[in-house]
Order: C-alpha cells, then sequence, then structure tokens
C-alpha cells in the first residue's frame, strides 16, 4: 500500500492583499558530440534513445541516404523507429508541416518520455524541436544534424520553428535538445552550394566572437570546402563551443541585443520577400553581413581593412556580398517593407549588429531607414529611384 505524501507543509492563506508572485526557473543542459564516423554518431545516438518507441522526423533527401542505415541501428539497439519524411527544403519549415506531423504523433503510441529525433539539417531540427516542444507540452528530442549549417548553428540553442508567410520563425519556441549529435561524414553528401551556406553562419561567430576561429577559417576554408575531415571536425566543434558560450549567457533572450543576429536584421527580410527557398539562409546571412557591415563602416565605427577582410573571405568562400551574387533578384522596397513588419512585431525597435573589430560588435537600434537605403544601394540591390538618396 502506498504512503500518503505530504509535497509541503500546509499552506496558509496569505494576508488579506498580499502580492502574489509566480515564480518558474528553468534550466536545460546538453551534451553536443562531433563524431567522425557515421558509426560513432548512430551508437551515440543509440544511447539516447534507450529502447522502446522513437519518432523520427527526416526530409526526403536524408532519408534516401542514411535512412536505412539509421533505421537498422535504431532497431538494432531495441527501438521501434516511426519515420515522417518532410520534402526537403525551407518551405518544409512551415506550420501546415507541424499540424501534420502532431497528428501523426498523435495517432501513434510516441508517449510523454519517448524521444524524437531530427535527423537533417536546420529545416528538421527547427521543425522537429518546434513539433517536440508542443507535443504533449513538451518530449525530448535529439538533433542529429546533416548539414554544415545545423552542425555549426542550426540545431544547437533550443530555439526551434517555423516560419509564416508575414516573417521568418514567427512561429517557435525555446526547447532545449537532449543532446546534439553531430557526425561531420554526413557532410560529405551535402552540396556544395549548402556547405558553403553553412560557412556563412561560422564566419558569423568568428566575426562576432573568436579572432582565433576567425584565422583557423581564413587558413582553412580551402580544406573546409574540400571536406577535409580533420578541418571539418574543428570547425564544427569550435563553433558549437562558441554558440554555446554566447548563448549561454541568455538562452531565452531576455535581452534582444543578440551579436548572434549579425547578418540576421537584413537577411531574415530577405528570405521572407524571396519567398523562403530560392535563397539559402546561409547565403541571405552572408548577404546580411555584408550590408550591415556596410552600415557599420558609413558610420565610422569599423575599419575599412576589417570591411574588406570579411568581403574578402566570404567571396573566397564563394558567398554572396553583392546583390548580383545572388540567385533570385532582390526588390529593395520589398525588402524595407518586411523589416518594418519585423520592426512592429518587435515593439518599435530594429536592431543591428555592427561590428567594430573582429570578436566585437555594438549593438545599435538607431540605424534609420536612410543608412540602410545606402548600403543596400552600395551592395547593388534595386530601389525605387525616387526613393534612393
Ligand atoms: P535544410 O535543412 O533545408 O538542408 C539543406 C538541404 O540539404 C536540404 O535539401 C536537405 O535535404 C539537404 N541535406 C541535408 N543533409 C544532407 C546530407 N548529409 N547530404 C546531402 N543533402 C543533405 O537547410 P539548412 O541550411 O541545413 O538549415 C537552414 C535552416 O536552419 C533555416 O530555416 C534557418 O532559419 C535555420 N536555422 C536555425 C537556427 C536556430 O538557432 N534554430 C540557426 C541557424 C539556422
Amino acid at each position: 500500500m502506498s504512503q500518503p505524501l505530504r509535497i509541503v507543509d500546509a499552506i496558509p492563506l496569505p494576508p488579506a492583499g498580499a502580492p502574489v508572485v509566480a515564480r518558474a526557473r528553468r534550466e536545460d543542459a546538453y551534451p553536443v558530440y562531433v563524431c567522425t564516423t557515421i558509426e560513432e554518431t548512430l551508437t551515440r545516438l543509440a544511447g539516447f534513445v534507450d529502447g522502446g518507441a522513437v519518432a523520427v522526423i527526416t526530409d526526403e533527401i536524408v532519408e534516401s541516404l542514411y535512412g536505412s542505415v539509421l533505421l537498422r541501428s535504431l532497431r538494432a539497439s531495441g527501438a521501434e523507429p516511426l519515420v515522417r519524411v518532410l520534402p526537403a527544403g525551407e518551405p518544409s519549415k512551415s506550420l501546415d508541416q507541424a499540424v501534420a506531423a502532431w497528428h501523426w504523433l498523435a495517432a501513434s503510441d510516441i508517449a510523454r518520455r519517448d524521444v524524437l529525433v531530427a535527423f537533417g539539417g536546420g529545416v528538421v531540427a527547427d521543425l522537429g524541436g518546434w513539433v517536440a516542444s508542443a507535443y504533449m507540452r513538451g518530449i525530448p528530442y535529439v538533433n542529429v544534424p546533416t548539414t554544415l549549417l545545423a552542425q555549426v548553428d542550426g540545431a544547437l540553442g533550443g530555439k526551434v520553428a517555423a516560419n509564416h508567410p508575414v516573417a521568418k520563425n514567427l512561429l517557435g519556441a525555446f526547447h532545449a535538445p537532449t543532446a546534439v549529435i553531430a557526425g561531420t561524414p554526413f557532410l560529405r553528401t551535402s552540396s556544395t552550394r549548402h556547405l558553403r551556406a553553412g560557412l556563412a553562419e561560422a564566419i558569423k561567430k568568428a566575426v562576432i566572437a573568436s579572432p582565433a576561429y576567425w584565422d583557423f577559417i581564413d587558413t582553412h576554408a580551402g580544406a573546409i570546402l574540400a571536406r577535409d575531415d580533420a578541418a571539418l571536425a574543428r570547425l564544427v566543434h569550435a563553433a558549437a563551443a562558441i554558440k554555446t558560450a554566447l548563448i549561454e549567457r541568455d538562452p531565452y533572450e531576455r535581452d534582444l541585443r543578440r551579436p548572434l543576429n549579425f547578418g540576421h536584421t537584413i537577411g531574415h527580410p530577405l528570405e521572407t520577400v524571396t519567398g523562403y527557398g530560392p535563397l539559402l539562409h546561409g547565403e541571405a546571412v552572408s548577404f546580411g553581413m555584408a550590408v550591415e557591415a556596410r552600415i557599420a563602416h558609413a558610420r565610422g565605427v569599423l575599419d575599412p581593412a576589417v570591411l574588406e577582410a570579411l568581403i574578402g573571405l566570404l567571396r573566397r568562400c564563394g558567398l554572396p556580398t553583392e546583390a548580383a551574387d545572388l540567385p533570385v533578384p532582390v526588390d529593395g522596397e520589398a525588402v524595407i517593407a518586411a523589416m518594418e513588419k519585423v520592426r512592429q512585431i518587435r515593439a518599435g525597435s530594429l536592431r543591428y549588429v555592427l561590428p567594430v573589430a573582429l570578436g566585437e560588435t555594438l549593438i545599435a537600434d538607431d540605424v534609420d531607414e536612410a543608412e540602410v537605403r545606402d548600403a543596400l544601394a552600395a551592395s547593388g540591390v534595386a530601389l525605387a529611384e525616387s526613393a534612393v538618396r
């Protein structure tokens, strides 16, 4: 017979009119592994699945390349995987795909303590994490990122989301994974374009936080793009350490002045106006970093030599720094309008992360439209004739 359980001392009535303050604390900690063989990656994953039901969310390309080896490994560890395969690409990061995944989970045997595995690029990590965050008010999930972008950024940090036609990542949550298990051999099959896009997020971290990481990328860009195993493992491992150190200070973004947003104030609206897809996230961030660095330079806060070095490294990595480099035409007026929408969402303030030197940024919330227009024009973006100063 079970014992009666008294959880707290009997609670007295409060004095009449006494203020009531509800407090909730949350702390998440999770390991990030960088594995250099697929076998090691899957063995690590099996350790977090621990038998039982597993919900795997992946996309069609990752499934076709690695689905069978993943399933074999999960089954060998005693797990019973259910698999949901999304169409590949950014359009899958949608409310519709999340709703369909919740219906799928609701029809399954997945229970509160079972694990969801997000197996793919940043789209799968963001959508899978958001699905996990809301299902049964939050089930555990493990990120197994398979693109460079997801390994150096998207799978880390617990920010999960879907896009909305009005703004990128408008729907989402903070839901930390149970573990992140990055396998660098997955990058052998990633397209060169996606590899380059992933490098943009690594270069961003170097600019905002780490001259040593900058030197590493500057020296090893060729080896990274040639998919040298050791260079990739170092790149991913260091990115995990840098991103973790940066977000540890404010994991739930109470303070919106976040250096990690470098390149995103311009980059996200660019993705919105080009319809989420034709322009890769990393490409948008690369172009956004170039425009935002030009704003910093025009303000006199960024040394021209650093601006030149940044543009030079991005170009050497095959990343866009001018409108002519982008795979789609960009309407500058639409970008300005989309930024206005983000300003409204952010209660009237649009923050820019402006680089000052390698490893140093300042956050400006007083960048005016004329400065943005000048920097867009200097980057070759078409603006309405009358609006260009
Ligand atoms: P993605 O997930 O669409 O993957 C890119 C392409 O690579 C897809 O076609 C995919 O099928 C394919 N692919 C994946 N792994 C592969 C492999 N091993 N071999 C061959 N092909 C493979 O895109 P992405 O660039 O990985 O991620 C972009 C997303 O990440 C964006 O939505 C962005 O907003 C998000 N993101 C989130 C965060 C965050 O903190 N949550 C940070 C940065 C980016």
